[in-house]
């Protein structure tokens, strides 16, 4: 890896490295570090989520300009409009964030549950559009038909014929002796028979939860017209599955969808206009040019869906419709930060400063010591492979009992601090044999986060996220590191990839801060992050900016405190309030001022969240 740790391949030109910090690339390009001290220093500790508004408007508007683009150049008739699907961010500091920066684009909301269609209806701007997917009951579509009455541009998706008499039957209800009524716009998913690829593939295809067969979408479209709902059909609607990192399989999707269209439209669907493409825009997150995500850009994505489009309504002498999307990953990974403070490094007994050197060591022990004060860049390939080999001799002598616990600890440093010397002095060199031996030499840094709460995907799908400290970037790391998380679950560990290695500063975290950042966790990672252990969602905020170009912290909203984690969990917070006062007044070993004074701190620890304050004696994390 590149000391930059790759940000050329996932950073889309949104940080910059500035002498040894990493910055915002946008307005006075303030560093991570300088955001994450102001935060920390009025108090909150543990990890930081930091989210930026700007990111959010700029994936918006780059989608928006490069359809339109493709849109112009094609001299296609049909618009472009799309949506946010809220699963992939629920959060209202996002929510909020991206209402605001979208206002411009007429960009809507999609839900698909209840609970999110509330949002969707009190957070999208009337006019632009709301669609609806999912499982639906009735009384789901019933506030579909009062979102449209209240005069939102609302659609609902329907997945399966079921859903379609229950929309019938509440059409039916609504219009009863009146005339006045707003009935929901229509749209209908169709399951492809291609399907998507990867993990995430699993939302397309025949075998899919959602969508209609072939002979559906007909009885569908059968059933609308003897209902005398066919002007309200106006959208086809298909979703690839998430994280497309190919882009063959949308264009065999698409030229289905096209067809389904065009199908229905000669058919008698006068109204239909509409194609919805779903989401499935893929983020790269590889920090190696040799483990790409993703094989095209969006100039690509959308030149291919306009141009298929256009041509397909060309041959089947259609209008060319609207062109809909519904991309959340591609728009909401990249806002938000984890920034995470390193708490401990669990190989620092490998110091010099460890060694037991003794008058008189065996001679295997004194060569060693000469090889690592006599390394350097010429001998240093040779000198490795001494000192590999004379710890193998040392410990089959251990092994046989000629020699000590002493001598044999005094070449794991000693051999550690060779290969790790070794590393630096053959750097850029690329030596295959030296990835070998990073295993052994691997730094564990314990991060004070949670791996299941902030990084789902990693413990669920094997998703890799980029990963690099926030500062000191002036000088080459060259710890192999893997990360283990505070959680008491041996998954919550980051393993060392000899592939794709991670390497992080050697630091002594009594004497100094280092924070870690985490990036392109704002899609998906909040809301399916776990409580596992009780380590609940980190505190949070909004990073924007001033008429000056400054940062300013907006809307924190600190990680939750004891008392309201167990309280969420069901616990009757009186009652453990009640009998941690009363164990504590009942003690038989404390005098009435030293009850006061725990109490006193017992009540300061239950008002701050579970996350670590330090390990240290010395520093406060
Ligand atoms: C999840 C989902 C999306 C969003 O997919 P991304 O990969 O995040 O773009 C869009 N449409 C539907 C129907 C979905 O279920």
């Amino acid at each position: 890896m590149s000391s930059q740790f790759g940000i050329d391949i996932w950073g889309d030109d949104n940080f910059i490295i500035k002498n040894d910090t990493i910055n915002i690339n946008y307005k006075s390009q303030p560093s991570l570090l300088a955001i994450t001290d102001s935060i920390r220093s009025k108090g909150y500790k543990g990890p930081l989520l930091l989210r930026f508004p700007h990111l959010i408007k700029k994936q918006i508007s780059t989608l928006y300009s490069e359809f339109n683009r493709a849109i112009d150049e094609f001299a296609y008739q049909g618009k472009f409009q799309a949506v946010f699907p809220l699963k992939v961010n629920q959060f209202p500091n996002f929510v909020n964030s991206l209402v605001d920066v979208s206002k411009e684009f007429n960009y809507g909301l999609e839900a698909g549950s209840k609970a999110e269609l509330i949002i969707a209806i009190t957070h999208t701007p009337l006019g632009s559009p709301i669609t609806v997917n999912g499982f639906k009951d009735k009384e789901m579509i019933c506030l579909c038909f009062i979102a449209a009455n209240m005069g939102h541009n609302i659609t609902i998706t329907i997945e399966g014929l079921g859903e379609l008499e229950t929309i019938l039957a509440v059409n039916d209800e609504f219009n009863k002796g009146v005339t006045n009524h707003i009935t929901p716009k229509i749209g209908l998913r169709f399951r492809l028979h291609s399907t998507g690829i990867g993990i995430w593939a699993k939302s397309g295809g025949y075998t899919s939860k959602f969508g209609l067969t072939s002979t559906e979408l007909l009885e569908a479209y059968e059933m609308l017209k003897e209902h005398a709902l066919l002007e309200k059909l106006w959208m086809v609607h298909f979703h690839i599955g998430s994280q497309m990192g190919d882009i063959a399989p949308l264009k065999k999707a698409l030229r289905e969808a096209g067809n389904i269209f065009a199908d229905l439209k000669k058919r008698g669907a006068s109204s239909l206009n509409a194609i919805n493409i779903g989401g499935g825009l893929a983020v790269e997150y590889s920090q190696y040019a040799s483990q790409k995500n993703v094989n095209y850009s969006l100039k690509e994505f959308s030149n291919d869906v306009v141009f298929l489009m256009k041509e397909i309504a060309k041959s089947k002498e259609i209008t060319e419709p609207d062109i809909f999307t519904e991309s959340g990953r591609f728009i909401a990974s990249s806002h938000s930060v984890l920034i995470a403070p390193v708490l401990e490094l669990f190989s620092q007994e490998y110091h010099e400063k460890s060694l037991r050197l003794k008058e008189k060591n065996p001679p295997l022990i004194e060569e060693l010591f000469d090889l690592f004060n006599s390394i350097n860049t010429s001998n240093a390939r040779e000198y490795l492979h001494d000192s590999l080999d004379h710890m193998e001799s040392i410990l089959t002598l251990f092994d046989l009992g000629y020699v000590d616990l002493e001598d044999r600890s005094n070449t794991e440093i000693l051999v550690n601090l060779i290969v790790k010397k070794a590393i630096i002095l053959l750097q850029g060199e690329n030596i295959g044999e030296l990835h070998g031996i990073q295993d052994r030499i691997q730094e564990r840094y314990l991060v004070n986060f949670s791996a299941f709460q902030s990084l789902p995907d990693f413990w669920g799908l094997g998703q890799n996220f980029p990963i690099m400290p926030i500062h000191r970037l002036d000088t080459n790391p060259t710890n192999p590191a893997s990360l283990w998380d505070i959680t008491c679950d041996s998954d919550g560990e980051i393993p060392f990839d000899r592939k794709h290695p991670l390497y992080l500063h050697d630091i002594d975290v009594n004497t100094e801060e280092y924070f870690l950042a985490f990036f392109l966790t704002g899609a998906y990672q909040e809301v399916l992050g776990m409580n596992h252990n009780l380590f609940t969602h980190p505190t949070e905020v909004v990073v924007d900016f001033d008429a000056k170009g400054k940062f300013i912290i907006k809307d924190l909203i600190e990680s939750q405190n004891l008392m309201d984690v167990l309280d969420d969990m069901d616990y009757d917070k009186n009652f453990l309030d009640k009998k941690l006062k009363y164990m504590l007044e009942e003690s038989k070993s404390l005098s009435s001022p030293q009850k006061r004074e725990l109490l006193g701190k017992l009540y300061l620890y239950l008002s701050e969240n579970s996350y670590l304050k330090t390990i240290q004696a010395s520093n406060d994390m």
